[in-house]
């Protein structure tokens, strides 16, 4: 038995992310026309997160079938990637999914909005940076949401000790490969202020940054 979405479930997943493929490594358009011009070509597939069926990737028995069929539990992707994430499923866990949605929701709202103002060449691009750094946004973003009027961040090795006047959050070379130069990244967007005034690189959030990762 399996717990499938409904045709509609589908066009929501598809539709609240614009149509494109949710992996941030990924972003391939999944609609377009047909030679026929009344027809579509559609590449894109509402993945479950936690399986339609026992034995299937990333199941979960205390989902009911209702649940199990819901938004909640689709993603939309492209069917290559559709196909990958049920190959590896530690890798592509339900939590690791879950901000892939996310990110790509919020890319589609962004997208939305600076289609109507005019472009400027300093406009962060969000869409690139969520390619760039996804895991080090989800690990920013739930900082804010538990500290959200926190500002500072230093980066630090996990072998180090640090103490300095807080409050300040901070992330770890250990946790992301190539931390200077995802921050080189951020402050080339200016979505970040370095601060740094010892030994140890600090950085100051800009409240445009703060926005966008805690979704205002
Ligand atoms: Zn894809």
């Amino acid at each position: 038995m399996r717990d499938d979405f409904s045709a509609a479930t589908r066009e929501l997943l598809a539709k609240r992310v614009g149509f494109v493929c949710s992996n941030p490594e990924c972003r391939q358009p999944t609609s377009g026309p047909q030679a026929d011009p009344a027809g579509t070509v559609n590449i894109g597939v509402a993945a479950h997160i936690s399986a339609a069926s026992p034995g299937g990737p990333r199941y979960k028995a205390d989902l009911s079938p209702k649940q199990r069929a819901d938004s909640c539990n689709g993603i939309w992707l492209c069917q290559t990637c559709a196909k990958l994430i049920d190959s590896d499923d530690h890798r592509f866990s339900r939590p690791a999914l879950e901000g892939w949605k996310r990110a790509a929701e919020r890319a589609a709202a962004i997208a939305l909005s600076q289609g109507r103002r005019p472009t400027s060449a300093s406009q962060p691009n969000f869409a690139k940076i969520e390619r760039l750094l996804p895991a080090l946004l989800e690990e920013m973003r739930e900082d804010l949401h538990n500290n959200p009027t926190t500002r500072e961040f230093v980066l630090l090795k996990r072998a180090w000790s640090y103490n300095s006047r807080g409050p300040y959050l901070a992330y770890y070379f250990d946790d992301h490969q190539d931390l200077e130069g995802k921050l080189q990244v951020l402050t080339n967007f200016s979505l970040v202020r370095e601060i740094t005034y010892n030994n140890v690189r600090r950085f100051v959030f800009e409240e445009e940054f703060v926005d966008y990762l805690i979704g205002l």
